[in-house]
Formats: structure tokens, C-alpha cells, sequence
């Protein structure tokens, strides 16, 4: 089994913010923005990078769910994309890419900005799936050798899902 990198690790996390199911979301108050960033050592911009955070987290859990064959609305990857373009990275002879601006090196933008470029870059994002389950949307790894998990639990979004099917074919039959 393949483990998720330390970018994909804070991808997966950044994008967890928002439990669908749950209708929680950590990002729903400066606060809990703040100690968010605090706990993945993102600096503490919270309050002047609240609205781009939330754009961008938007457009990450978008792309994931539109490569997994799940619908979503490509505004907000480009809305996503606006915000990247405020963030340019620095790209290293010797290490990771980090953030250009250094006025903005705190910024959590560009920290997050450089783990999806990582993410991207080692081909790590195509392990990086939403849930297509409207009322889960949870994102997840998929360690599978084939790359071909598209639930994040069989045992419960796939089952929902089969459920769905079988319960619409049975009203066809009756
Ligand atoms: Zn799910």
C-alpha cells in the first residue's frame, strides 16, 4: 500500500476541512481557520487569507471531484486558479519550491500552493479523489495499485450507492 506524501498528507487535510456529512467545517470562522493553520504550521494569516483559502480549498475539492468522474463546477477551479496566480513559488536547484514573495512567506496561500505543486508534480493528485456521494464528499487517497477506488468507503458510499441503483430499477420493475 502507498502512503499519501507529507504535500499530499496536507492536501488530503486541507480539503477535509469541509465534512460534508457531518456539516462541519473547521473553515466556517476565522478561529477555526487560525488554529487550523497553527496546527500544520502554516503561519497565521487566518484573517487576511480567509476569503482566498476558501476559494482555494473550493477549486482543489472541485478538481478532485471532477477526475472522479463526479460533477462539479469548473468556476471554482478557476476561481481557485486567480488566487494560485497571487501566490507565486520559487522553484529550487536543491529543494522544494517555496513562496516568491517574501513578504508572504508566511502566507498559508503559498504554502499550500507549493504541496499541490508537489502533489502535482510527483503525479501523487491522481491518487487525491472527492467521494461522488452528494452527502459524503470526503476526499481520499486511493492506494489501490489500479488507481481505481472511486467510494471512499465500499462499505458505505458504495453500498449507498448500489442501494440507489437497486432501489430505481426495482420502482422500474413495479
Ligand atoms: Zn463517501
Amino acid at each position: 500500500m502507498l502512503d499519501p506524501s507529507v504535500s499530499a498528507s496536507l492536501i488530503l487535510d486541507f480539503a477535509n476541512t469541509l465534512d460534508v456529512e457531518e456539516r462541519t467545517d473547521v473553515f466556517s470562522t476565522v478561529e477555526g481557520m487560525a488554529g487550523w493553520l497553527e496546527t500544520h504550521e502554516l503561519g497565521d494569516t487566518a484573517e487576511t487569507a480567509f476569503a482566498d483559502l476558501l476559494t482555494l480549498r473550493a477549486g482543489l475539492r472541485a478538481r478532485l471531484l471532477l477526475d472522479n468522474d463526479g460533477q462539479a463546477n469548473p468556476a471554482e477551479i478557476a476561481a481557485a486558479e486567480a488566487v494560485l496566480a497571487r501566490a507565486p513559488l520559487t522553484v529550487r536547484i536543491g529543494g522544494d519550491p517555496e513562496p516568491a514573495d517574501p513578504l508572504r512567506a508566511e502566507g498559508a496561500v503559498a504554502k499550500i500552493a507549493a504541496a499541490w505543486a508537489m502533489t502535482v508534480a510527483s503525479g501523487d493528485w491522481r491518487r487525491l479523489k472527492q467521494c461522488p456521494d452528494h452527502e459524503c464528499g470526503w476526499v481520499f487517497w486511493d492506494a489501490t495499485r489500479s488507481r481505481t477506488r472511486r467510494w471512499c468507503s465500499m462499505r458505505v458510499c458504495g453500498n449507498r450507492a448500489k442501494v440507489r441503483a437497486y432501489t430505481s430499477r426495482h420502482r422500474t420493475d413495479a
